[in-house]
């Protein structure tokens, strides 16, 4: 099974539960914001039609990024709009609100 591992701590996590422990979401640039529920650090996770990863912002505006660990998970659809971002998994919807 294709887990993303949290980059403090190590522990891997099925994509049920990065989508159950994040919040806020920048629709624009394809990132929710997960939350670690083992080390509760912050991890910005990039989300896109068949896949998904752990990144680093490399400039405030989120245009640079880098990727730290990406994975193909199929049946993952995003629906975007100004204000939220939908993730769409294995028949769950998972809303996060847009941060800006
Ligand atoms: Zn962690």
């Amino acid at each position: 099974m294709n887990t993303i591992s949290c980059p403090k701590c190590g522990a891997a996590f099925t994509p049920e539960v990065i989508f159950e422990n994040a919040e806020l979401s920048w629709p624009s640039l394809d990132l929710i914001y997960f939350r670690c529920p083992k080390c509760y650090a912050y991890t910005y996770i990039r989300v896109s039609v068949g896949t998904m990863a752990t990144v680093n912002l490399l400039s405030p505006d989120g245009k640079q990024i880098e990727t730290i660990q990406s994975i193909t998970v199929e049946n993952i659809t995003v629906r975007k709009t100004a204000k939220a971002m939908t993730v769409i998994y294995n028949g769950n919807e998972y809303d996060y609100n847009a941060l800006a």
